[in-house]
């Protein structure tokens, strides 16, 4: 019996088509896209590394395996402030950081990581997905060559780490206090001196005296730097950072070439990423800061009324002063503040008030 002759008679056919199919779907497979994820982040440092992996992990898995992504921490393939660069020249495909850090490419990246006094997260995430950030986001990106997603969120930060009690606005005249962005605009203006150093040369610095202060994150990345050791003080809340969103930035010219599911793969697993490193540190935080009272004697500190009021003030006048600097700012500022400003009236009648009501005692 010639090869056709038994294939027909034994009905392997449409077997035989099939795993020509197969065949050819398993070439196409093992043509797999490679990219690399640079990051600003210590290599694993929890919530904000790990957050990083996660994502790769996640458009891996998500994708079986026709795109992988190789995560390189901080100084592992270029420099954490060097991110950016690296992805808009291609020399990674993707980039996991804050967009603060770019405010030397353009000052109005920062509104879509913290503004002082600004969104909170959840506002945040209303403001990008449902309320024009996130076209506003990629706009501003586009002449970087990227394409800009929000990945993870701290949530609210928390006031940072000092070594002497903050009484007035005098006593932040000449504080040498790491840090970043729109914060350490506004921390100038009061008279200290901001420093932006990536997260993995923080605790060094403080211990060696080269800052006097710090800010990094909330109770779960600070305990994890062991900041309890250099500093005294503990103050809350954080001002500048009300609910930061972190980004992940993908080359233009990378996604594109991508396949219409892998694009949707991406940015959905990003979206995911995003809930899922803001419920982490939710949950974290809350041991985290029983562990840095408990455990390590940490004092918490409120920042007075009267510093906060000057803060938010001088806050106020940094922020719009950006709406000044380009046509592409102005538009970002006005969809900020009025979204903002809508949902300072909601959150008054909402969580807000909530809240209150919550944290109320019995007689
Ligand atoms: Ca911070």
């Amino acid at each position: 019996m010639n090869r056709r002759h038994f294939i027909r008679n034994t009905g392997l056919g449409a077997l035989a088509a099939g795993s020509t199919l197969i065949t050819s779907k398993n070439a196409f497979a093992k043509k797999r896209i490679r990219w690399k994820m640079v990051t600003t982040w210590p290599k694993n440092f929890p919530g904000l590394g790990t957050g990083a992996n996660k994502l790769a992990k996640m458009i891996e898995q998500m994708s079986d395996r026709r795109i992988r992504v190789k995560v390189y921490g901080a100084g592992e393939l270029v420099p954490a402030f060097e991110i950016f660069d690296a992805v808009s020249r291609g020399t990674a495909q993707m980039g996991h950081g804050a967009s603060y850090y770019w405010k030397g490419k353009t000052e109005a990246a920062q509104f879509f990581s913290a503004v002082p006094f600004g969104l909170t997260a959840n506002e945040m995430n209303a403001w990008l997905y449902y309320g024009g950030g996130m076209e506003l986001w990629e706009d501003l990106y586009k002449d970087f060559g990227l394409i800009p997603t929000a990945a993870g969120n701290t949530d609210v930060q928390m006031g940072g780490w000092f070594n002497k009690e903050i009484k007035t606005v005098a006593d932040l005249k000449g504080l040498k206090m790491r840090i970043p962005g729109l914060g350490g605009e506004v921390l100038k203006r009061a008279g200290g001196t901001p420093v932006s150093l990536p997260g993995g040369e923080i605790f060094t610095s403080l211990q060696s005296g080269a800052i006097d202060a710090t800010e990094w994150v909330g109770p779960y990345n600070d305990l994890a730097f062991g900041f309890y050791k250099v500093a005294k003080y503990y103050y809350y809340p954080g001002w500048h950072e009300p609910g930061t969103t972190l980004e992940c930035f993908i080359n233009q010219d990378a996604f594109n070439a991508l396949p219409k599911d892998l694009k949707l793969i991406v940015k959905t697993a990003c979206k995911a990423a995003n809930l899922d490193m803001m419920a982490e540190y939710t949950a974290r935080n809350n041991t985290a800061l029983q562990k840095l009272i408990n455990d390590h004697q940490v004092k918490l500190k409120n920042f007075p009324d009267d510093v906060l009021i000057k803060l938010k003030q001088l806050s106020e006048e940094v922020v719009a002063e950006i709406a000044d600097k380009d046509k592409k700012s102005k538009k970002i500022y006005q969809s900020y503040m009025k979204f903002r400003n809508n949902a300072m009236d909601w959150q008054k009648v909402s969580e807000q008030a909530y809240l209150n009501a919550r944290s109320q005692t019995h007689p």
